[in-house]
């Protein structure tokens, strides 16, 4: 059974906490290689619920998406000289030479990428203008896999647990985002402090109006890219590979330090939605949910969904009318004894709590 940190960089093994090396189930829903949001998968799970056609672009799949690639994974994945990542390094070299969101901290989406993904509507992985810089079309593969930051770790279009799943990914994001920010600034304290101390570090360059410049993807005025990059300016990739080296001196109790008091709030709350994922507890009382979306498949199956427009959970059609027994009034003992009695079959209590952390069936 793979652990969280069989799923992150490899550079992360020693940092972060005890918690990451737990046990964790396999997303099997999200099944990349054969992508589970594409039509062309004859598997189908993901037809709608509700009517709408909800399928993603086989040629971009849910890359549609720009990542903020902290320095040291940068500079992690350029001085990894495995043949497989050649085509990685490329298009970040590319990318850092292009001196369009290049910054010390980050490599970033330029501003009117951020600027479209910020105001579309149902285009995530539907519109080929979002597909990441570094998504190879031919095979559908990322090309910087082994140094992805916290975004692109994390998300999945379903979850075998359902909304639990979730929510303790988004959480494992929170914290993973937590450490990149840390880690990149105490990579700049060392290397180049300045950054730091002109706040440059708090300045979010997608709440800034669009320039000339922004506007056609243009590298900022001479002048502006060297007060952001002081010495740095022309030895861009030599400041990603020493903030690697930075990171990588760091220890595990240092990075606790770092993250302080909200890395350890972060963590307590990874502890309760991790137990809530893998350890689930059916609660006494539940009602079917009026918010689920229920679809009649042609072979007599129910498609229910709730937690998120992706997934959808299928039963047998003759499940359906117990579930509606469900009223959030009396016990699921209670409920269980009637449906035995009154239509002879039952649900037992592993669908119930599939259907429970699908949030089809919800505490009362
Ligand atoms: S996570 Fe992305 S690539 Fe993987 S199955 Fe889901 S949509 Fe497809
Ligand atoms: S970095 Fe990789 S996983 Fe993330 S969006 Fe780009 S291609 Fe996809």
């Amino acid at each position: 059974v793979p652990t969280l940190l069989d799923t992150l960089p490899a550079l992360y093994r020693d940092l972060l906490p005890d918690f990451f090396g737990q046990e964790l189930p396999v997303e099997e829903k999200a099944t990349c290689a054969n992508c589970a949001m594409c039509e062309t998968n004859a598997r189908g799970v993901v037809d709608s619920v509700d009517g709408k056609r909800r399928f993603f672009r086989p040629d971009t799949k849910c890359c549609t998406f720009h990542p903020r690639l902290p320095n040291y994974l940068v500079g992690a994945l350029l001085a990894d000289a495995r043949p497989e990542l050649a085509e990685g390094r490329r298009r970040v070299e590319e990318k850092v030479q292009r001196r369009v969101g290049a910054t010390p901290q980050f490599l970033r989406p330029p501003p009117k990428y951020s600027l479209l993904y910020g105001n579309m509507h149902e285009a995530f992985g539907r519109a080929s203008t979002l597909v990441c810089p570094y998504y190879e079309k031919d095979g559908g593969k990322c090309t910087v896999w082994a140094y992805r930051e916290a975004v692109c770790s994390t998300w999945h279009c379903k979850y075998v647990a359902g909304d639990d799943g979730r929510k303790l990914w988004m959480e494992v994001k929170q914290f993973l985002m937590l450490a990149e920010m840390q880690l990149s600034r105490f990579a700049l304290l060392e290397l180049h402090p300045d950054f730091l101390l002109k706040g440059r570090d708090k300045q979010d360059p997608t709440r800034q109006p669009l320039r000339p410049e922004d506007l056609d993807d243009e590298p900022l005025p001479e002048r502006e890219y060297r007060a952001l990059w002081g010495k740095w300016a022309g030895r861009e990739v030599e400041l990603y590979r020493a903030a690697h080296e930075v990171v990588r001196g760091v220890s595990r109790a240092q990075l606790r330090e770092l993250m302080g008091l909200d890395g350890l709030v972060e963590l307590k709350v990874l502890d309760t939605l991790h137990a809530q994922a893998t350890a689930p507890v059916l609660p006494a009382v539940l009602r079917f949910n009026p918010e689920a979306t229920v679809k009649w498949l042609p072979d007599g199956s129910v498609a229910l969904g709730c937690y998120s427009e992706n997934d959808a959970v299928a039963l047998p059609g003759e499940a359906y009318p117990l579930l509606v027994m469900f009223d959030g009034r009396a016990p699921v003992e209670e409920v269980r004894r009637r449906m035995r009695e009154e239509k002879q079959a039952d649900l037992g209590p592993e669908v119930l709590t599939v259907l429970h952390q699908h949030r089809i069936l919800t505490e009362a």
